[in-house]
């Protein structure tokens, strides 16, 4: 049998824990030994409103199941406050789960900048904020994991969600470039998109489905992918209804002209079909696979089209 993979003496943050997926993850930390930050601004759905008792209940529900936990009340905009719930209650941090959220949708039409303007401060500014405070913690002391939270919204784009996709893609940016300057640090940084039945899903689905969809199916890869054993980075992953999966790049092996021609609109509407052509792709992972192109593209000065 697999031995059980624990958390005992690491300290996790969870943002927006006190419902829906952020609550499951704390609770499987709690239950696997870690101590926790509940972190939750108990506002509503559409970010309005404050409460202590959604952090609270969360809190109180890892003690009765023999966890140690603690609650912060703060907005993720303020990180630094939250970084210090977690050094003044456990001496230091070690796991930062990026997952509070809100949602404002509406057609782009239709959206305001206050509108957009929330989206970004809670989802895209406030991971930066958490993780930016927590980051020196970790790299002191050579070791971390760090959660991102997109949505398949962010990657595919959704109708009504132009300011939710724009953060969320974001997130999924800042995480790969944390998980490059996290590497020599062995700190790790992942990225999942989870679908799960919760109060921001609920009004978009119909009851069965949300019945079907729990949030404790997505909190295992959260588990794995931020367990010390684990030697995943940089890695962006769909999550739910216990169906797991790793998403990447593609890229086709395009077309080069040659940097000596002068290239018209009409000679890349000729290409057009070898420019999208997928035969043979390649899966690009970092930037250096650009520049190879690139300089390969330099380097047929002649080429004909
Ligand atoms: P939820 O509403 O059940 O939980 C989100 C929690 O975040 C709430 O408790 C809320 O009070 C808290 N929160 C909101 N703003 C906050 C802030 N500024 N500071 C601290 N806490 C704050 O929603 P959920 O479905 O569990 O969503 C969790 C995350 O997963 C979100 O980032 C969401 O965008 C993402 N997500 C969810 C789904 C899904 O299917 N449920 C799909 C894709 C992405």
């Amino acid at each position: 049998m697999t031995q059980e993979l624990r958390f005992d003496g690491k300290v996790v943050i969870v943002t927006g824990a006190g419902n829906g997926l952020g609550r499951s993850h704390a609770l499987m930390f709690g239950a696997r030994g870690a101590k926790v930050v509940v972190n939750d601004l108990g506002g509503g759905i559409h970010g309005g409103g404050q409460s202590s008792s959604a952090a609270d209940k969360v809190v109180a529900e890892i003690k009765a199941l023999g966890g140690e936990a603690v609650a912060n009340y703060d907005s993720v905009e303020h990180g630094d406050k939250i970084v210090k719930t977690a050094l003044d209650a456990f001496g230091t941090v070690d796991i930062v789960i990026n997952n509070a959220g809100i949602l404002r949708d509406v057609s782009f039409q239709k959206m305001t900048t206050e509108d957009w303007d929330l989206i970004q401060k809670v989802h895209l500014k406030g991971s930066f904020s958490v993780t930016h405070a927590a980051w020196p913690i970790m790299r002191d002391k050579g070791y971390g994991r760090v959660l991102f939270t997109t949505s398949g919204a962010g990657i595919y784009g959704n109708f009504g969600q132009a300011n939710y996709s724009a953060a969320k893609l974001g997130i999924y940016g800042l995480a790969s470039t944390l998980a490059i300057e996290g590497r020599s640090k062995n700190i790790h940084v992942n990225t999942i998109a989870p679908i799960a039945g919760s109060r921001l899903t609920e009004t978009i689905m119909p009851p069965e489905m949300i019945a079907a969809l729990k949030p404790e199916s997505v909190s295992p890869l959260v588990g794995w992918l931020c367990h010390e054993s684990c030697q995943e980075t940089s890695g962006l992953f769909e999550v739910g209804a216990s169906y797991f999966s790793k998403l990447r790049w593609e890229r086709s092996l395009g077309h080069v002209f040659g940097t000596n021609k002068n290239i018209s609109i009409e000679d890349v509407a000729n290409k057009w079909e070898k420019i999208g052509d997928f035969t043979d792709a390649e899966h690009p992972t970092t930037i250096n696979d650009t520049f190879g192109v690139i300089n390969a593209a330099i380097a047929h000065k002649s080429l004909g089209g």
